[in-house]
């Protein structure tokens, strides 16, 4: 009898695993994890095409998304279908920041065009949709270190208001190696205005992370990446008060929360509980 009941319970605590995953609460900046209905495709969010792993559609949703009904379109044989879900409010905390370099705050008129052009670099690689990579065994942090700033953060430099932190700020001692979060291709190895010495790593399908202020680059453009290989060392190039690294996470060509996405891609890929990673 006692021994039913634990079967019991642990049955319905495995039935309910997978609802709990897809409970974490859509929020801009967050993602939405969508299991696909049998049979369709050319699943897209504002135009764009989304991530799939496993049954489900994984999409980002940007920053900027206004609170309340936001709606996904696919195919369903010769139909064109879409569905709705919800977005929640996610209050973002202010950070202000000091820099004493006035330059990465009002750049010079010099700078402009090179700084122009980098963001245009920048967001064409973004809005690439690559052929898919294998990412089955999930995604893992590119290093360990205290994270002193976190996704989301409306920001001030000297004051003055700029972009929502569009990343993760992981703190270490520099010269620290940076690992690839996982399998991909490098689309830029470069030295940037604000990011510094810069990494792009595309991961197929819409998924593309990026890691700046690197003291050095260990990888170039074109090279295959395995999940955990070498790939730069932290350092404080670019516009950064100290050593450490700013890692971000873009899915279909919205910068969202690192921490939110790896919890929605390691719930579809692997079992995460026994490795701290
Ligand atoms: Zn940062």
């Amino acid at each position: 009898m006692m021994q039913t009941s634990i079967q019991a319970v642990s049955t319905l605590i495995a039935l309910l695993l997978p609802l709990l995953a897809f409970s974490v609460p859509v929020v801009p900046g967050g993602v939405y994890l969508w299991p696909i209905p049998e049979g369709a495709s050319q699943v897209s969010f504002q135009n764009k095409p989304v991530m799939r792993v496993a049954d489900a559609a994984l999409i980002g949703i940007p920053i900027s998304q206004a609170t309340g009904a936001a709606a996904l379109n696919y195919r369903l044989g010769s139909q064109q279908l879409s569905h709705e879900f919800i977005v929640m409010d996610k209050a973002y905390t202010e950070q202000h920041i000091t820099l004493t370099n006035k330059a990465m705050v009002n750049p010079p008129p010099a700078s402009l065009d090179r700084i122009r052009e980098e963001s245009v670099r920048q967001r064409a690689l973004y809005n690439t949709f690559a052929d898919p990579v294998d990412l089955g065994a999930g995604f893992k942090m590119p290093l360990h270190g205290i994270t002193t700033s976190l996704y989301g953060h409306r920001r001030f430099f000297n004051g003055e208001p700029r972009s929502p932190h569009s990343g993760l700020d992981i703190a270490a001692d520099r010269g620290t190696i940076v690992r690839a979060a996982g399998n991909a291709t490098i689309t830029l190895a470069d030295n940037l205005y604000f990011n510094g010495n810069t990494l792009f790593l595309d991961h197929g399908q819409g998924l593309i992370t990026m890691y700046c202020h690197l003291s050095e680059l260990l990888v170039d453009v074109g090279d295959s990446i395995i999940q955990g290989q070498e790939i730069g060392k932290v350092g404080a190039t670019g516009r950064a008060t100290g050593p450490h690294l700013h890692w971000s996470v873009s899915l279909n060509g919205n910068r969202v929360d690192p921490e939110l996405f790896m919890q929605a891609l390691n719930a579809q890929t692997v079992d995460t509980a026994a490795d701290p990673n």
